[in-house]
């Protein structure tokens, strides 16, 4: 059998920390087990920018970026049965193995053959379908690698989408809604009646506050030291919003709002000091929610003898359940209309305005930007919002 050539595809390299730019790589074709995806749309999130600005740890470049995305399979590998080219899928950046110890216990997003892969930017046989144009291997941002107009991914990466959801729209599913959504339902398994803090509105926390409010919680308090993102999630549903830059006693207003301490607190920041507002926001026996990613080293000090009130403080990693199958059941949530995704898009834009993307995010500005590489299967034009 004669190797077939790779294909040149345009894609945003991240060739060191702080030197993001769009330029032509090599794709190889899909090997086995493997699935190779023409990108209709990518969302820029804040893991991007960890990655990008090489605070998630040493080693992690020259990397292609992008984990949430949405597209249509153009080739399958040898043994791939789940999808077929044509197809509409959402990537899904943890490819369980489905055999480590983690996935037969029921953890598929602490898969631990995905978690090695994705911190060395490989596929699961430890190699790499990208390459800069003179031969250097790229890595696959979290096994991804979608701000690119053609991904290969493993099978698991690929998660076939009922119809009558834009691409564009389906992008979110792949992080941002997952995570969220996740973190509501398999973590905290938010009942109708309950209070909820969230900490955080940019486009994670956004998906927890509208997982809570489809689970009926209240009241749903939104905290962020941003007006604009208050204002947004006040209408989306949020009953209160505290803005941390003007109270100066956010934990005695949270207590207030929720009478007396919140039954649930979400935190979407990443930071020591809003982990701690979200475990002093909490009433006696209940437990906050982490999914917010601190930068590597950050420590967090909690005053121990309230652990004698039954409070709990636990993370959540891309929602802590089984993404292949929450995924198809989100999707139909949003084809369905229970769930708006346009609305937390504050920005479309082509392949080329990735590095402003990553800018916004930055300096805390707008909430998700959607990069469209394909705008007929994608559903929309790059400066439709
Ligand atoms: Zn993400
Ligand atoms: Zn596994």
């Amino acid at each position: 059998m004669v190797a077939r050539a790779p294909s040149t595809i345009r894609a945003a390299v991240l060739r060191e920390p702080g030197d993001v730019r769009v330029e032509e790589v090599l794709l190889d074709p899909p090997g086995a087990g493997e699935v190779l995806v023409r990108v209709a749309a990518a969302g820029v999130c804040h893991s991007d920018v960890h990655l990008a600005d090489g605070s998630l740890g040493e080693g992690r470049w020259p990397m292609v970026l992008g984990h949430e995305g949405a597209g249509v399979v153009e080739e399958v590998g040898d043994g791939v049965t789940h999808v077929v080219p044509g197809d509409d899928v959402v990537l899904c950046w943890v490819p369980s193995c489905r055999e480590c110890a983690a996935c037969r216990a029921g953890r598929p997003t602490l898969c631990t053959v995905a978690a090695t892969h994705s911190l060395a930017g490989t596929m699961p046989d430890g190699t790499t379908r990208l390459h800069l144009p003179d031969g250097t291997p790229l890595q696959h941002g979290l096994m991804t690698a979608c701000f690119a107009e053609r991904v290969v991914v493993p099978a698991a990466g690929a998660i076939p989408l009922p119809g009558g959801l834009p691409l564009w729209q389906a992008a979110l599913l792949g992080c941002g809604v997952m995570t969220g959504f996740g973190a509501v339902g398999n973590v905290a398994r938010v009942a109708a009646g309950e209070s909820v803090v969230v900490i955080g509105l940019g486009g994670v926390g956004l998906q927890v506050l509208a997982a809570a409010k489809l689970a009926g919680a209240a009241p749903l308090v939104a905290v962020d030291r941003d007006p604009a993102k208050l204002a947004l999630a006040l209408e989306r549903g949020a009953d209160a919003a505290v803005d941390t830059s003007a109270d100066g006693h956010p934990v005695r207003t949270l207590r207030t709002l929720t009478g007396g301490g919140a039954d649930h607190a979400f935190e979407v920041v990443g930071l020591p000091e809003t982990m701690l507002l979200a475990w002093k926001s909490l009433r006696p026996g209940a437990m906050a929610v982490v999914i917010g990613i601190a930068a590597k080293g950050a420590e967090l000090r909690l005053p121990a003898l309230e652990l004698s009130t039954d409070k709990g403080i636990r993370g959540s990693f891309y929602g802590s359940g089984d993404p292949a199958r929450d995924l198809p059941g989100l999707a139909r949530l949003a084809a369905d209309g229970a769930l708006d995704l346009a609305g937390v898009v504050t920005q479309l834009d082509a392949l080329d305005g990735v590095v402003d993307a990553l800018d916004r995010l930055r300096r805390g500005e707008g909430v998700r930007t959607v990069l469209v590489l394909d705008p007929e299967r994608a559903g929309t034009e790059p400066a439709a919002v």
